[in-house]
């Protein structure tokens, strides 16, 4: 490089750092810190910062949750209910808080809500909970990636001792070795507590791979395949092993339907078939109505982690007629990941958004799972009915439409 473009060089580069988000004092999450940070940004891009600025979660209590804080986002938050739930964890009437700028979104699960309550409620229960994580493993041909296979059995007890040294709470429950030409892509099945668990299993995963290369022929590895669908849309979804399987159901009355959803047992099931068909035709994972919806306002609520809705929101719906005047309607959600411990569960209005439903905190998790399956059956019902009663516009005419000023 000459001498001028090295000046060149180090000029724009000095120029470009004076974009840098300062740090200001010394750990960046003190009360001056944020203050100091939002005046900045005010500045450097002419935007007037007074909402972002007022917030209830000191700085330094965004710590492990944020980085470069500059305060908090608002999003409105109503209360759906009364929601009557017999699960194995949650039992009772339950008030759920959702967290949207979609209108007509809490007024529909609301109704669906009422709907179930008033026909009795809705049963739940979860068939799996586990969380995984799934490295991939590089060997020299076929026959290495073989033997590593078979092998993983008998160092199974090994690997557990591994995994369950670097945490309290995570369990390994098994592992699955996958083949794909000569690499193996090992399944880290874990019980992670009420918490999320990715922090958790990677770390424990992590210390085990190491353990396998000293124990194996695996060349070297990378921590996440993709297999895993962390935050993905997979078909590897549908059977589960990515947080809780919970499938909540309930009958319906002709009776209920027609007072509260305006629709019959037959119009259900009708609307159902018909998009189920359309669903098949786009190539969708599962079926469903719009369980992305509940989910996002949900985990907004409750301090989860919101790019889980790519994973868990993928599962399905079912309408099925007992006779003309039952209808049973359920949900499966086969990769449902929530928490009540760590990530930000315990952060402001996250945890008092779980405190509304009883689910803070050591064993909420599995409450929170059957909650949020019956929640999402409420909105499936309510979503259909209103499609085939006719009255999805003017719902949303009604009560989802915030004009601007002109
Ligand atoms: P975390 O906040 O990092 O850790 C939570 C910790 O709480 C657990 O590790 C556990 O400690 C402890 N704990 C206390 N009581 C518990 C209980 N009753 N049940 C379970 N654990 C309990 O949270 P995390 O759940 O492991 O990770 C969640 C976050 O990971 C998400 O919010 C997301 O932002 C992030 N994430 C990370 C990755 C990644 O690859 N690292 C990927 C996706 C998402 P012990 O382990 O000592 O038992």
């Amino acid at each position: 490089m000459s001498a001028l473009s090295e000046s060149t060089a180090s000029s724009a580069k000095a120029s470009l750092d004076t974009f840098l988000v300062p740090r200001f004092h010394r750990q960046g999450y003190e009360p001056e810190a944020l203050v100091a940070r939002r005046e900045w940004l005010e500045k450097q891009t002419g935007s007037t910062l007074s909402h972002i600025g007022k917030h209830s979660i000191a700085g330094e209590l965004m710590r492990g949750n944020i980085e470069n804080p500059v305060g908090t986002v608002q999003v409105p938050l109503g209360i759906a209910g009364p929601l009557l739930i017999h699960g194995m964890h949650a039992q009772g009437i339950f008030y759920v808080p959702l967290a949207t700028t979609e209108g007509a979104l809490v007024r529909s699960y609301e109704r669906g809500m009422v709907a179930l309550t008033r026909s009795g409620g809705v049963t739940a229960r979860i068939f799996r909970d586990e969380n995984r994580t799934c490295p991939v493993f590089l060997f020299s041909d076929v026959g290495a990636a073989y033997d590593f296979a078979v092998q993983l059995e008998e160092l199974f007890p090994g690997l557990k001792e591994q995994a369950e040294s670097t945490t309290r709470h995570g369990k390994l429950l098994g592992v699955d070795a996958q083949a794909v030409g000569k690499e193996v892509i090992v399944n880290f099945r874990y019980f992670t507590g009420d918490a999320h668990g990715m922090n958790m299993i990677v770390k424990a995963t992590e210390r085990a791979c190491q353990w396998l290369l000293r124990h194996t022929q695996a060349l070297t590895y990378y921590l996440f395949s993709g297999l895993e669908s962390e935050k993905h849309a997979s078909g590897a979804l549908l059977p589960g092993g990515k947080g809780k399987k919970v499938v909540a159901g309930a009958v319906l009355s002709a009776a209920l339907l027609k007072n509260y959803l305006h629709v019959t047992p037959a119009d259900l099931v009708d609307l159902w078939h018909h998009t189920v068909l359309g669903h098949m035709q786009a190539g969708a994972l599962g079926y469903n109505g719009h369980f992305a919806n509940g989910l996002a306002a949900l985990f907004i609520a409750c301090g989860q982690d919101v790019a889980n809705i790519v994973n868990s929101a993928i599962g399905i719906t079912n309408f099925e007629l007992i006779d003309e005047e039952k209808i049973y309607v359920s949900v499966t959600l086969p990769s449902l990941v929530v928490a009540t411990v760590g990530g930000g569960t315990g952060l402001g209005t996250g945890r008092e958004c779980l405190e509304i439903m009883g689910v803070s905190g050591k064993d909420g998790a599995p409450k929170l799972a059957e909650i949020a399956a019956a929640a999402l059956l409420a909105g499936e019902i309510s979503i259909a009915a209103a499609m085939a009663s006719g009255e999805f516009v003017n719902a949303h005419d009604r009560y989802g439409r915030n004009r601007p000023l002109p």
